[in-house]
């Protein structure tokens, strides 16, 4: 702990001598002010971490920095701005715990009865999707797609998330709520569109399928009273089958952060034994948590599932 007190000269002398034993690492710091200096300032510090490079910005004795990486702490930056007034740019990921490394991983097998995770990622395919691909290829964690048709050039990411083992479902082709809520017919319509371009990229139809805002959107009430009851009713009696979720990332408004990502998905997943996540693969910060979230699910004895026929419906309740 450094402590800048009432009255010092405004500068900070970090003794940083090697340690006796090399492996130890100074990792993270915590500063604060006291006294009248307190009551005046706010003090903000960032770090820079071997490997990670600058963290955000830590303010009055929150920690900065990593524990348990085994990474050095390189350079420190640290400012002073008035009492309350705003910070000198991001704070987010001002500190990171370690994290276990994967077990290793042999195929997720399907463990029926044990902690389960759905990943499931809406409104793409996008810039971010073969990204997304690849990180879940890496821990061979498969996941499911609700697509839409919004980013023509990214098209061909369909087919590629069916070979890869992923589940493709369809999330309607405009995602216009004006346009698709409008009645039961312009659903089905814009519905059967997508599912024609997924069966030119995958090769066969899907009976899987989300609504644009969930089961329990209100939004449709403006457009077209009942829908909802009407629509859900109508494609389940024709074998089709609609998820909604019961984690949620705030990736859809709530947050552009990574890390409020990866807290969001985590302490919602600790929760349930059987999760159903809700993200966009079309926001980078999203797909930038994915990695996290699935080390942590890992580390936790999740096993890693893309919808299929056993998969939970997980249905909200229909509020239109
Ligand atoms: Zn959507």
């Amino acid at each position: 702990m450094f402590r800048i007190s009432d009255g010092s000269p405004l500068c900070l002398m970090v003794l940083y001598p090697e340690p006796p034993d090399r492996s130890l690492r100074l990792e993270a710091i915590q500063i604060s002010l006291t006294g009248a200096m307190a009551s005046r300032f706010d003090i903000y510090y960032r770090v820079h971490v071997q490997k990670i490079g600058w963290m955000g910005w830590a303010k009055n004795g929150a920690s900065a920095g990593t524990e348990g990486y085994s990474y050095r702490m390189e350079a420190i930056q640290i400012k002073l701005v008035l009492k309350g007034s705003s910070a000198p740019g991001s704070t987010s990921d001002t500190f990171r715990k370690y994290i276990a490394p994967p077990a290793p991983n042999k195929g997720n097998p399907a463990n029926p009865g044990h902690k389960v995770i759905y990943l499931t990622f809406d409104d793409g395919p996008g810039p971010y999707t073969k990204q997304l691909l690849d990180v879940l290829d890496k821990y061979n964690v498969k996941a499911t797609f609700f697509v839409t048709a919004a980013y023509p050039n990214y098209q061909n990411m369909i087919a590629q998330e069916a070979s890869r083992g992923h589940t493709v479902a369809i999330h309607t082709y405009t995602h216009d709520y004006a346009k698709i809520y409008a009645s039961d017919s312009a659903y089905i319509a814009d519905m059967n569109k997508m599912n024609e371009v997924i069966k030119a990229q995958t090769g066969s139809y899907t009976k899987y399928f989300r609504f644009p805002g969930g089961s329990s959107n209100t939004v449709s009430r403006k457009y077209n009273r009942g829908i909802m009851t009407r629509l859900s009713n109508t494609l389940t009696a024709n074998g089709y089958s609609y998820y909604d979720w019961n984690v949620s990332s705030g990736d859809a408004g709530e947050t552009t952060s990574t890390s409020q990502v990866v807290k969001n998905v985590t302490s919602g997943c600790a929760k349930h034994d059987i999760s159903v996540v809700l993200q966009h693969d079309v926001k980078s910060y999203s797909v930038n948590a994915v990695e996290q979230i699935i080390q942590w699910g890992l580390a936790n004895g999740y096993t890693f599932r893309a919808i299929d026929a056993s998969a939970p419906t997980v249905h909200h309740p229909i509020a239109n």
